[in-house]
């Protein structure tokens, strides 16, 4: 068999997890598949997709800055993207390229996997960026009851909130600490803590011991935000089994074949051992 094509594409993309995820997954299963991590800004995307058309591509992965301008240029959408306004995946197929995003099913994959999802009461997300945008989402399509969007800018979360029929408060306000202490689901969904030092959490938050504290930000594993978490006694979920999750979407996407959970588990405990 003739090894597929794909890559991620985006700026920066020398950190990227992907080429990893995807060269295990051709492991696992036997197909042959070349992953590339591919550099590429919003100024060189036209012409890169015009070429891409052309070329033997199954998918890319996209990543910053290209999830939202990427959307105009493609010739379908699914469901997820358009809800979500972003574009995380894209499939080649005889000269036409379509636009996904698998953000909202890895999302919930992990939450489904702890028998979670389903019964989420009241939910409080940090951050009004992409990633908060289809954890919305994601929570809706569930059926999750309240749900609250705390944000560092205040006109963001607004936004957001007002699209997800929610509520939403400014992150350092009294009701945000409310809105915590209340919570059976916390989701960081800001980019705090990449630096392995900022915690997004208010000063003064509490967590009820029964609520899940998952944060979407995989490195450094154990970030500011899920020692916080698990300081005020709450149980914790890091963002690894997210980004596997979706990249496991973006392959089913791609072949048409789903990866049985063995081989995503067993992708994951690798890409966690090489995350530490
Ligand atoms: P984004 O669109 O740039 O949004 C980032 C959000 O974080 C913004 O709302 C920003 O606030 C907020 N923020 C940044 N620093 C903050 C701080 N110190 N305190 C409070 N809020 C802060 O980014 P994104 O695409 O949504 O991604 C967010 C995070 O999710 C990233 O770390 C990304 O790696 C992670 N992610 C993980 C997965 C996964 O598979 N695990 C998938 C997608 C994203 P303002 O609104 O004030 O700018």
């Amino acid at each position: 068999m003739k090894a597929a094509w794909a890559a991620v594409v985006g700026r920066p993309v020398s950190h990227s997890l992907s080429p990893l995820i995807f060269k295990a997954f051709s492991r696992e299963t036997g197909r042959p598949v070349r992953h590339y991590a591919l550099t590429l800004g919003p100024e060189s995307l036209e012409a890169a997709l015009r070429s891409a058309r052309r070329r033997p591509w199954t998918g890319w992965n996209v990543t910053l800055p290209l999830k939202v301008e990427i959307m105009r240029r493609l010739d379908s959408l699914d469901e997820a993207a358009r809800e979500t306004g972003a574009v995380n995946a894209v499939r080649f197929h005889e000269g036409s390229c379509f636009g996904y995003n698998t953000d909202l099913e890895g999302f919930l994959a992990p939450l489904d996997k702890l028998g979670f999802a389903a019964g989420v009461k009241r939910a409080a997300v940090l951050g009004a960026g992409g990633a908060a945008r289809a954890v919305c989402a994601a929570l809706r399509r569930r059926g999750a009851g309240a749900l609250w969007v705390l944000g560092r800018s205040p006109e963001r979360a607004r936004a957001l909130a007002g699209d997800f029929k929610a509520r939403w408060a400014p992150l350092a306000e009294r009701e945000s600490l409310e809105a915590l202490a209340y919570a059976d689901l916390v989701v960081n969904a800001t980019s705090a803590g990449l630096d392995g030092k900022s915690c997004p959490l208010p000063e003064g938050f509490r967590l009820r011991s029964e609520a899940l504290a998952y944060d979407l930000v995989y490195r450094p594993a154990d970030t500011p935000f899920l020692r916080a978490a698990r300081g005020a006694g709450a149980r914790t979920l890091g963002g690894l089994g997210m980004l596997v999750a979706q990249a496991a979407a973006a392959w089913r996407i791609w072949f048409g074949e789903a990866l049985s959970e063995r081989v995503v588990e067993k992708v994951e405990e690798e890409v966690g051992r090489h995350n530490l």
